[in-house]
Formats: structure tokens, C-alpha cells, sequence
């Protein structure tokens, strides 16, 4: 055998994984399709720009430190870590602006300020949003389910979980509801859905929590998200680990059905006792595993499972500070819209025409990321594959001209004589790039 472990893939899933076994003693290597880590969180230079070309921010910090921890390492000693506040700046296409900061109490006076009723009611949401955290969801996010018999473990383990059970019953928009009652307010927690690729209507409701869980911290990374997975692989390696970049897999090896290596596209043949994958498990199995090799449930399960939607995202360099708030920006979209773009746009393989969901501002909390002076915007938005606009090849000109005079139009954003460089990065582009099937973000 060549390795204990090959690993396939170097997102964070990929490198967090192989740290671990790296730690553990296992002669690991991390074969990488691009040339740099981080997948979906990753950095790249443009121009003089550093666009960040998936998440824009850390939450739930403790995760991060939880990993640094079992790798006998401390987050701070690789990773710089800016805390953002305020968290989010909105605008009303009214031309109204405000802001959420961290602190609990001070957001409680601004939605005060909106719905004096709805005031009172966030801070009974932020008191099931704390506990629940604690004893419910916070702990059962580092814990494996990958079986049945786990998930059973895990809620013997937590009792306390059946208090929230309701929360995973209910979806994101009853549970929103359940609490406010101003539009406005409701609109200011509806984006969060959309974090993990659904409308309101979709959404578990446990997510609907995120807005609360946000207010215990939010950070950007110094350098760009990209210092994330760089500040894993240096445990990694520390650890003996080794990282392949330009290796792509085409092919899971396997002997008496089980994964025993992998071939890269070049035909390399690396030998290991155990294979984990970090990419999308449609492309695993269907092609780097062989559909020929799976059982015939599994390969129903796996054709039927239905990929995420995918994100276009523009990027702008811009040789002036633009007029905003904070570090993110929420155009202000009501619950009910941000349903009816899914379910008639989106679903019907039309773009949502909606400027962006979240506008990321990096080089507020960084400035390094440009040059002096100059800022970063990244406009993150949602939008089918095989848009019946035309292909993304075709439409990324046009995609950008909409989006920045719908954002000028309805918000009052003018950054078009400001824009030095700018970058249309479609769900193709995604595809091409990281290999997710159909441009899907989230697997
Ligand atoms: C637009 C967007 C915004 C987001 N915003 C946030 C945010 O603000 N905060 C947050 O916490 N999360 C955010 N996320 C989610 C977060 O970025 C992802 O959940 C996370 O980065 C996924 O990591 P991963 O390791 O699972 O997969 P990936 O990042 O997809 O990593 C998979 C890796 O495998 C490589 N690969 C693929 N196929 C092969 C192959 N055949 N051979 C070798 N290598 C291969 C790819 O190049 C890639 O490096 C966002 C995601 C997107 C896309």
C-alpha cells in the first residue's frame, strides 16, 4: 500500500477528515483537483483583487476550535479571525437602511424600533435560540449520523432535544412567524433559508435559529476565507500529512468491493487501505465508484437524489468605498417573495430578477484583500443551471448589467462608475471549476 488514507478532495470536509487521520498516525494524502485548498472556501487573486468564491463568512466559530483542539493545536496560532459587527446592514426599497450589530440586547432595540411587539418577541427567540444551541443542535452538529443507529445515540444522549423537536417538524417559515409579526422583521430573518439552499416554505424550521446563532459571533479570516482551509493544512502537514494539488480522481479502486485506492486522471494508481471522499456523493458513486459496482437500491437511491441549486456570484473590484453599512448587506425581500422566486422563477428555470440575496463587503473587515483604497463586493444570488434566459457562457454580460441597475434601481446602489474589475462567476464556471455537478453550492 502506498498510504493508510487517500483522501479525495481538499475542501474543508476533505482536510479537516485527513488532519484527523494525519493525527491519528495514518500516512495520509489529500489529492486536489485545483491548485490551491478550499473548495467552495477559497480565495483567488484577480487583478490585484482577492475574491473569495463561495462563503463569505465564520460561524459557529467553536467548530473551528473544536477541530484545532482534537489536532492538539490552537485556531489563533493559524488562523486571524476579525470579528464582524455589525452583521448585517439592510436596505427597504424605500431607500430605509438599519442594521443588526452582535450584541443581543442592542438588536432587540433596533427591531423595537420596527415592531415594538416584535422587540419583545426577540428576545424570547434569542432564549430558545441560546438553548437550543446548548442542548440541541450546537452539540449535535459534531457528532457523526451517518447511521440510524448514531442519530439514535445521539438523542439518548441529549434529552433535551425533544424540547426543539418541534423546530424540525415545522418549517423556517412557521417558526419566523411563530415569533414576529412585522413584515419588515420577518424579511430581516428570511435570507437565512437560502444558507442552506431552500425557500422559507422548505426550510427546516431549526434553521430559522441561524439569526439567532449568528449573534454569538460572526469573523472573517485575515488573508481571505482561503486562510481557513490553508490554517487546516498546515496541522496537516505538521501531522506528516501530504497534499497532491492538479490530481484530479478519476476512478475509486476497488478489490472484493471494497474502495482499496484511487486512479487519477493522468492514470496514476495510488494504493491505500481506506478512501474517504469530499466530493459531491452523485459524482462518487455514479462515476468514480461505477454504477456497475453498486447495489441496485443504492443506485436508485443515488440517481434520485436531487442536487442543490447553484449560486452565481458577481465580483467587483471597485476603486472607491461603496455607500454601506456593513459587512453584509441584505436587500430588503419580504418572506413571501423569497418564496415565489423558488417556486415560480427558480423552479420554472427562470432567474430570480431580484438584484442579489446577500452583497458580501470583505475588504471592510480586510482591507489588505484589495489595493489601498480600492474595495471588494461580492453579490451572491440564486438562479437555475439551464436558465431559459440563454446558456451562463452567453448571459454573463447581460446576467451583470441587470443585476447592478436592479441594485441602482430598487436600492439606491450606484457602483457602476466605481467598478475596475468585474467578474461574472456562473454555475457553469462552478461546475468547471470544482467539479459540482450542475453548479450545486451545497452539494
Ligand atoms: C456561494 C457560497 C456561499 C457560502 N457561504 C458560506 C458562509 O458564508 N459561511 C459558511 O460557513 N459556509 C458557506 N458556504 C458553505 C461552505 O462554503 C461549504 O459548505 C464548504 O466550504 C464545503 O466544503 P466541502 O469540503 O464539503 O466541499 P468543497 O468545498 O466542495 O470541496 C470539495 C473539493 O474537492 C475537489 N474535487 C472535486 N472533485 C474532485 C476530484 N474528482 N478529484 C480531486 N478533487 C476533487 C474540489 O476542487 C474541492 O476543492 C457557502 C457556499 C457557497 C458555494
Amino acid at each position: 500500500m502506498d498510504y493508510d488514507a487517500v483522501v479525495i478532495g481538499a475542501g474543508l470536509g476533505g482536510l479537516s477528515c485527513a488532519a484527523m487521520l494525519a493525527r491519528s498516525g495514518f500516512k495520509t494524502l489529500v489529492c486536489e483537483n485545483t491548485g490551491q485548498v478550499g473548495g467552495c472556501c477559497s480565495t483567488y487573486e484577480y487583478q490585484g483583487y482577492r475574491f473569495d468564491i463561495g462563503a463569505s463568512v465564520v460561524e459557529l466559530a467553536w467548530v473551528i476550535d473544536e477541530l484545532f483542539q482534537r489536532l492538539g493545536a490552537r485556531t489563533s496560532d493559524y488562523i486571524d479571525l476579525i470579528p464582524i459587527d455589525p452583521i448585517y446592514g439592510f436596505i427597504t426599497a424605500d431607500g430605509r437602511r438599519f442594521c443588526y450589530p452582535v450584541d443581543v440586547e442592542e438588536t432587540g432595540k433596533v427591531i423595537a424600533g420596527l415592531s415594538p411587539q416584535d422587540g419583545k418577541s426577540w428576545e424570547r427567540f434569542a432564549k430558545v435560540g441560546s438553548e437550543a444551541m446548548r442542548k440541541a443542535f450546537g452539540r449535535v452538529m459534531t457528532r457523526p449520523m451517518g447511521s440510524m443507529r448514531d442519530m439514535i445515540r445521539v438523542a439518548v444522549e441529549n434529552p433535551s432535544m425533544i424540547r426543539f423537536l418541534k423546530y424540525f417538524l415545522l418549517n423556517f417559515e412557521s417558526t419566523l412567524c411563530r415569533f414576529f409579526k412585522s413584515d419588515v422583521v420577518r424579511a430581516s430573518m428570511c435570507l437565512q433559508s437560502y444558507f442552506v439552499g431552500l425557500p422559507p416554505a422548505l426550510c427546516p424550521g431549526y434553521v430559522a435559529f441561524l439569526a439567532y446563532s449568528e449573534h454569538e459571533g460572526v469573523f472573517y479570516p485575515r488573508g481571505g476565507m482561503i486562510s481557513i482551509p490553508k490554517g487546516i493544512a498546515r496541522v496537516f502537514e505538521e501531522h506528516g500529512g501530504e497534499i497532491r494539488y492538479h490530481a484530479r480522481v478519476r476512478r475509486v479502486l476497488l478489490d472484493k468491493g471494497r474502495a482499496r485506492g484511487v486512479e487519477l486522471a493522468d492514470g496514476t494508481a495510488i494504493r491505500s487501505r481506506l478512501v474517504v471522499s469530499n466530493i459531491n456523493a452523485k459524482t462518487l458513486y455514479l462515476e468514480l465508484v461505477g454504477e456497475e459496482n453498486l447495489p441496485s437500491w443504492a443506485k436508485r437511491a443515488i440517481r434520485s437524489y436531487e442536487v442543490s441549486m447553484p449560486s452565481p456570484m458577481i465580483m467587483l473590484g471597485l476603486d472607491a468605498r461603496p455607500d454601506l453599512d456593513a459587512h453584509h448587506t441584505v436587500p430588503y425581500s419580504t418572506l413571501d417573495f423569497m418564496n415565489r422566486i423558488w417556486f415560480e422563477d427558480y423552479l420554472q428555470g427562470r432567474i430570480p430578477d431580484f438584484g442579489a440575496g446577500l452583497i458580501s463587503w470583505p475588504t471592510r473587515s480586510d482591507p489588505t484583500l484589495a489595493p489601498e483604497g480600492h474595495h471588494i463586493l461580492n453579490m451572491i444570488a440564486f438562479a437555475p443551471y439551464q436558465p431559459v434566459e440563454g446558456d451562463w457562457d452567453s448571459i454573463k454580460e447581460p446576467y451583470l448589467e441587470r443585476q447592478l441597475e436592479v441594485l441602482e434601481k430598487q436600492f439606491g446602489l450606484k457602483l457602476k462608475d466605481h467598478i475596475v474589475v468585474a467578474r461574472v462567476n456562473t454555475p457553469k464556471d462552478f461546475e468547471r471549476m470544482l467539479l459540482h455537478p450542475r453548479g450545486a453550492v451545497y452539494g
